[in-house]
């Protein structure tokens, strides 16, 4: 959104700005682009999904955002604002200290995160110091306290546990705990749940939402699965090869997504309370980072698609609430699809 002298207003007010993000693998053979130009934003307390098949790109914006990119992978392009401040190109220590103080963060698997030689307490109290001035007493409780609004019984006794002592729900509520013991604006989880029992998935991302509400957080919560992000996410980014096809409020990409790659994703996922109706699987497979295709990268899989697909690379275009990039919404787009 621009004001009258043309300035982004709305990049004021956003959380997270992310501006043009390339990530990118240097190979002996070239360089490989996993994210390539994508831009979005994130506002205080909200909750933004990140959906698409594995290879899409999600964990590698997550990990970029975090200044967690697995080496040789880096930042090739573009800038990450968290609260206006660029934090893309801040020296390691200094990206350490927002990690974790200003950006938590909860992985897939709990132990990615605890430390198993380490009681819960001592990885708690050590957090919660390293990033508030609290003295030991104090930290202490404070940690106590997290236990126990993350659901963990018994949490004064349970606290100087190892974290082997917890079952596998307990160790993520553990790691929410610590995700927001020094009061974060930001979290990224990644595939929070999926490691997880089933029976307990549900119950993970409740707790990971309310608590997020109740402390203002807002949260990036990337996962693979549409059912989630139809349960907790303010708004979704569909990814695919490392772009954004489509991205708007929830309902707008769940209901009425308009995306073909959407479409596929949402035929994936049963309808809660209605009929169980048949699952569709999009035919073929996320493209190799060597071998993305020309044009609009999903047009090999697309029931859609039409001569202009495989030529032309769509830009993101406001449709209906949402902003999609298919050139089936443009008109140009429309009138060869006819
Ligand atoms: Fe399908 Fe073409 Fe739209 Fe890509 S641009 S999603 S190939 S219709």
């Amino acid at each position: 959104m621009a004001d009258t002298e043309g300035r982004d207003v709305r990049a004021n007010q956003a959380l997270l700005e992310v501006r043009n993000l390339r990530v990118e693998f240097p190979t002996r053979r070239g360089t490989l682009v996993a994210v390539d130009d994508i831009s979005f934003h994130i506002d205080p307390g909200e909750v933004l999904g990140v959906v698409g098949e594995s290879g899409a790109g999600k964990s590698m914006t997550g990990a970029a955002i975090i200044g967690l990119l697995e080496p040789p992978g880096r930042i090739g392009g573009g800038e990450i604002l968290l609260e206006g401040e660029r934090i893309d190109n801040l020296p390691y220590e200094r990206m350490r200290r927002i990690r974790g103080r200003r950006i938590g963060a909860i992985f897939q698997d709990p132990l990615t995160s605890l430390n198993p030689l380490y009681t819960v307490a001592r990885q708690l109290i050590e957090t919660i110091q390293t990033h508030l001035s609290l003295p030991e007493k104090a930290a202490r409780a404070r940690a106590i306290d997290l236990l126990k609004e993350v659901g963990i019984p018994s949490a004064e006794e349970r606290i100087d546990h190892y974290p082997h002592q917890f079952s596998g729900g307990m160790r993520q509520q553990v790691v929410i705990a610590l995700a927001l013991s020094a009061e974060p604006r930001l979290v990224i989880a990644d595939e929070p749940t999926t490691a997880l029992d089933v029976s307990i998935q549900a119950q993970i991302i409740s707790l990971l939402k309310r608590l997020c509400k109740e402390h203002g957080t807002a949260v990036m919560l990337v996962t693979h699965d549409m059912g989630v992000i139809a349960e907790t996410a303010d708004r979704v980014a569909v990814m695919y090869a490392g772009r954004i096809a489509e991205v708007g409020p929830v309902e707008e990409v769940v209901r009425r997504g308009k995306h073909p790659y959407t479409h596929g994703l949402m035929g994936s996922i049963p309808h809660i309370g209605g009929e169980i109706t048949e699952l569709t699987q999009i035919e073929g497979a996320m493209p190799r980072l060597n071998a993305i295709p020309s044009g609009c990268a999903f047009h090999p899989r697309c029931e859609r698609v039409f001569a202009r697909c495989s030529v032309d690379r769509p830009e993101l275009l406001s449709v209906d609430g949402a902003e999609v990039a298919c050139h089936l919404y443009d008109d140009a787009g429309r009138e060869a699809a006819d």
